[in-house]
């Protein structure tokens, strides 16, 4: 997450361009995050800051409108309706995650 040429400059989520090339995806920014913060902490602190490997492969859960969605596995893929019905159910539940009034 530090940038190779400004050690001073951090990144994570789809404004980082990874040595390893890996797909702009939220599974990667929102995985990325606390470790990217913590390493701030670290580097203010004096800390050495921890290494970061992104997992080498992600489900993507891609809507193509009217209700339907892709599911990605690696070289497989299947889609429908129910994948919508999968990936509205994720996604609901993520951000209620963020839901203050509950
Ligand atoms: C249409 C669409 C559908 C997607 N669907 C999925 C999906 O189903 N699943 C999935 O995993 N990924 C999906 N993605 C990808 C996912 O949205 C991104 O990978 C993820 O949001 C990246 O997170 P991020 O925090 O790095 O960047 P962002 O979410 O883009 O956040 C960057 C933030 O910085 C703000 N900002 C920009 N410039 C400034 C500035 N100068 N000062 C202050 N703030 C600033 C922006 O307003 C924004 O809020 C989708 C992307 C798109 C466009």
């Amino acid at each position: 997450m530090q940038s190779v040429s400004h050690p001073r400059v951090f990144a994570a989520g789809d404004v980082a361009a990874y040595a390893t090339a890996m797909p702009k995806s939220g599974v990667y920014a929102v995985k990325a995050g606390p470790v990217l913060a913590e390493n701030l902490r670290a580097v203010c602190e004096g800390r050495a800051p921890l290494s970061w490997t992104p997992q080498q492969r992600a489900l993507h859960l891609i809507s193509t409108g009217n209700l339907n969605a892709l599911a990605l596995w690696g070289r497989w893929s299947i889609g429908g309706g129910w994948v919508w019905n999968w990936k509205d159910r994720i996604d609901r539940g993520f951000i209620r995650r963020f839901d203050t009034d509950a």
